[in-house]
């Protein structure tokens, strides 16, 4: 990158010299030309004053003069005759009735032109005037081409180029550091980017980098911090697990304990099984989009009462009654991951609740309100109970079978259909959840 804008930057320098160059060559030859023509204008017409026809010692004379300024002087009759030159021989001179200046002088009484020279850098400028007796006088006088100044500039052109050039490539490496140093430094310094010096440009760039380099952090370590958890909580059942299986190993333990333990051996299995469903749940919606699962037109309200259906028998066993209320409520979502949120949220609603207390489930507007009478969630805790395994009683939660990753799963599914989650709680009072798709 960095050689590309050097060699572009030197380009656009080449390209600027040149043009600038020609253009100035064109400008100062026009200059150029027409003060040769006005110069000749002058003498010829002081040479035309002096109206010397046919006196050829004072042509002679003026014609001297004139040499010294390499100015040829021609004088020539109305037919065509050269009479006098300067710098010629008279007799190897042919018929000049069909120049154009003499033409034009023959005419109107003056005439100019410009002609090139037989050799290709050099250019004849001529200027004649037409004498009272008929004849022409004329001058002409040698001077450089366009070409010949253009190639004479070639050397201070070139030298100056080179010059410029160099400028060019100084200021151009110099350009190109500073905008790619900050660049360079954020690569070896991604840790700490407040110490890159940067500029305004790229401050937008910067934070943005900025912001996901530590999003990138936070995601590895609440992935590592997901990794301990899951296995602290995968090694409490197997300890379980482990320990009985031991007793009935070793042949302690009597046939009625042999029952119990199985019964233990067999809780703390169908726990972890729970757990694992619960982590390979929450793994799979993390690497979902949306977009990426079917999309349906889902009855909000009948899930619910699917969900209640379901959790009858767990809410009779708490004492617990459960209420719907509402109207049929279509939404595009995906029919299973609703119907998993309904049922973690009620099933929360009923093992947190009292005895004798209800839940009541609200459908309408695309809004769907779960209200239970329950133990409620202080304010600190509020704010946490969506982290994975964070759980407010430990104990309570193990008891009911909770893994402390239902919310967790929630937020997900929430969040990748694109609804906004509220939750209003007060300690012994109740929790209210709504979703609003
Ligand atoms: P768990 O499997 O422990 O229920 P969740 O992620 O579903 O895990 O919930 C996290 C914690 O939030 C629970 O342990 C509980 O302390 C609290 N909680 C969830 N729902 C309610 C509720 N309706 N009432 C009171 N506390 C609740």
């Amino acid at each position: 990158m960095k050689k590309n804008i050097n060699i572009y930057i030197m380009i656009i320098a080449a390209l600027a010299i040149l043009l600038t160059a020609t253009l100035c060559t064109m400008a100062y030859y026009r200059v150029f030309r027409q003060e040769v023509m006005t110069d000749l204008k002058v003498y010829t017409e002081l040479l035309a004053d002096a109206s010397f026809t046919g006196d050829e010692e004072t042509a002679k004379v003026y014609a001297k003069e004139l040499s010294n300024e390499h100015i040829r002087m021609t004088l020539i009759d109305e037919s065509g005759k050269v009479l006098f030159d300067n710098v010629a021989e008279v007799e190897a001179l042919d018929n000049h009735s069909d120049r154009i200046e003499i033409e034009k002088a023959l005419e109107y009484g003056t005439g100019s032109s410009v002609r090139k020279s037989n050799t290709i850098n050099k250019t004849n400028f001529y200027y004649a005037i037409r004498l009272p007796d008929g004849g022409v006088v004329r001058t002409a006088r040698e001077t450089s081409s366009i070409y010949h100044m253009f190639a004479n500039e070639i050397p201070i052109v070139a030298a100056i180029a080179f010059l410029l050039l160099v400028v060019c490539f100084v200021i151009s490496n110099f350009l190109t550091r500073s905008i790619l140093a900050p660049i360079k430094n954020m690569a070896y310094n991604m840790e700490e980017p407040e110490n890159i010096k940067t500029y305004k440009e790229l401050e937008p760039v910067i934070s943005h980098i900025k912001e996901q380099h530590q999003n990138i952090l936070k995601n590895a370590n609440m992935r590592q911090e997901f990794t301990a958890n899951i296995s602290h909580e995968l090694k409490t059942p197997l300890t379980s697990v482990s320990g009985y299986a031991e007793l009935i190993e070793n042949g302690m333990t009597n046939e009625q304990d042999t029952r119990k333990f199985a019964g233990e051996i067999h809780k703390n299995a169908n726990r972890l099984l729970t757990l694992i469903n619960d982590i390979l749940r929450l793994s799979e919606l993390d690497t979902t989009e949306y977009g990426e699962f079917e999309v349906e037109n889902v009855d909000l309200y009948e899930s619910v009462l699917n969900c209640i259906a379901m959790l009858e028998p767990a809410a009779e066993k708490h004492h617990v009654t459960l209420k719907a209320s509402g109207k049929r409520t279509m939404i595009q979502a995906n029919k299973d991951m609703i119907e998993e949120l309904v049922y973690n949220l009620c099933d929360n609603a009923i093992h947190y609740n009292k005895p004798g207390g209800f839940v009541s489930i609200h459908v309408e507007d695309n809004r769907l309100t779960v209200e239970d009478s329950g133990i409620g969630i202080s304010n600190e805790n509020l704010s946490r109970i969506f982290e994975r395994f964070y759980r407010v009683d430990k104990s309570r939660s193990k008891k009911t079978g909770g893994t402390g990753l239902g919310l967790a799963i929630v937020k997900h599914i929430v969040e990748i259909h694109g609804a906004k989650l509220a939750i209003e709680s007060q300690p012994d009072v109740g929790t209210m959840i709504s979703v609003k798709f």
